[in-house]
């Protein structure tokens, strides 16, 4: 039987919350994770892409012109999908969103991200090391291609916008292409290799193997409902499915359900989500894939992944709760079988996912504002996988007075009051 008291309880067993128990254990806390799940990346962190993109310095934006947003808003772009019966209720957050999408807030996030974004490999080196995942983690890089020469006009400023943080990626001809990928078709005119960031063949399981190491050190993850968090004498109490559980800090890192509670314990803030959906591939006969490959301007991702190939489409615009749709996965299917050798469909339907979102594309890392003894680390957008274990660190080193790893306050919830 676990001891009923520990010093921090973790809400949420996602690559966030997961890494923020391990960060907070080498600080010689006593941590138990709870989960509605009872297990650890079940939920967003299983379904992604798999790229610790440690060269994503610049945020993901709304478009800012008017033809890019009218030809999204009619479904005429494959990179979003919009779901118009959830527009009236999302309105007010893609409007937050566009308003923060400037090119001056753009170079703010980049600035406030861009030590966390750079040290994100490195930290999850040291976790797979510790935890024994190494084997989950594989120095392939990723590579975008463009089908077009509006598209190669598109990655080639983006590659000089990266430059100045250092990102040198490896531009590819059609035969330097093909030597990377031999399986990817012509209809890619050429491409550019990001050779630095790690990838994984199984993100669910890399973090699952996280949750493990923590476990081996002392730890625990448990079944309980975060919404039954309730502050106690000296501290925080949530029901799980052994009894309660107390500690005297708390940390919410629940994903795309973190607004839920947020929103009980009365704090608002933009949040909203980015849903995408996955779909695995058998491979067409004896083709294969190495790393995963961005096809530009269609805006999904396939990559080699322990299951097959994995399709992972961009953003659907929808509410959290909506019932999935096929019309994004069924938009993009034709566009990848021309470009990549997909064979059967090896799930039964597709997987659904929520990118949890702030309007300035920064996670919230920090305190919950009035609320002693409660913390908050969630909204990484499309960089979870990515930041978990960084912002961990980062969380871990303010609960314990350490000097940071970077400086939090742009991460601070306050910066929406
Ligand atoms: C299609 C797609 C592709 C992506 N590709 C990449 C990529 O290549 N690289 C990258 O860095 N990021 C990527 N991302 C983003 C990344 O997956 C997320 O940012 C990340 O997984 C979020 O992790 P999390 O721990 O915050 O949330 P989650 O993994 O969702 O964890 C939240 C946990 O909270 C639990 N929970 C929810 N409600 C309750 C409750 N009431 N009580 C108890 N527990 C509860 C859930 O069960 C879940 O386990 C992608 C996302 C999508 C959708």
């Amino acid at each position: 039987m676990p001891p009923r008291s520990v010093d921090v309880i973790v809400l949420g067993a996602g690559i966030v919350g997961v890494s923020a128990a391990l960060a907070l254990q080498a600080h010689g806390r006593s941590v138990a994770i709870v989960d509605r799940l009872g297990e650890a990346g079940g939920e967003t962190s299983f379904g992604n892409a798999g790229i610790v993109q440690s060269d994503a310095f610049l945020p993901y934006l709304f478009p800012r012109k008017l033809a890019v947003i009218v030809r999204a808003a009619l479904n005429r772009d494959p990179r979003a999908h919009v779901r118009y019966r959830a527009l009236p209720a999302i309105a007010p957050a893609l409007w937050g969103y566009f308003r923060a999408s400037t090119a001056g807030g753009k170079l703010e996030t980049a600035k406030a991200m861009a030590a966390l974004v750079g040290a994100a490999g490195d930290e999850h080196r040291k976790l797979a090391a510790a935890a024994g995942a190494d084997d989950l983690l594989r120095p392939t890089g990723w590579i975008e291609v463009w089908r077009t020469a509006d598209g190669e006009d598109e990655a080639m400023s983006e590659i000089e916008e990266l430059r100045p943080y250092g990102v040198a990626p490896r531009l590819l001809d059609k035969a330097a292409l093909v030597a990377l990928e031999p399986d990817v078709s012509d209809v890619a005119r050429g491409g550019v290799y990001f050779p630095e960031p790690l990838t994984t063949p199984d993100p669910g399981s890399l973090t699952a193997k996280y949750a493990d190491f923590s476990i081996a050190r002392g730890g625990w993850v448990e079944k309980g409902d975060a919404m039954s968090l309730e502050p106690a004498a000296a501290g925080w109490t949530v029901a799980a499915a052994s009894g309660r559980l107390k500690a005297r800090d708390a940390i919410i890192a629940l994903g795309p359900w973190s607004d839920e509670l947020l929103r009980a314990l009365g704090l608002k803030l933009p949040f909203f989500v980015k849903r995408g959906y996955h779909m695995h591939y058998a491979l067409k006969g004896d083709a294969r894939m190495s790393r995963p490959v961005l096809d530009l301007e269609k805006g999904y991702v396939v990559a080699p992944m322990a299951r097959g190939l994995r399709l992972t489409t961009g953003a659907e615009f929808a509410r959290p709760g909506d019932p999935p749709s096929t019309a994004h996965l069924e938009r993009l299917e034709p566009f990848a079988r021309e470009m990549f050798p997909l064979g059967a469909r090896l799930d039964p339907k597709p997987w659904l996912g929520r990118r949890p979102c702030l309007p300035d594309m920064r996670p919230v890392i920090g305190r919950f504002p009035g609320k002693a003894g409660l913390w908050l680390d969630f909204g990484h957008q499309h960089l979870g996988l990515t930041l978990g274990p960084i912002s961990g660190r980062l969380l871990a080193e303010m609960m314990t007075n350490e000097p940071t790893v970077v400086d939090p306050a742009p991460f601070r919830a306050e910066r929406f009051a």
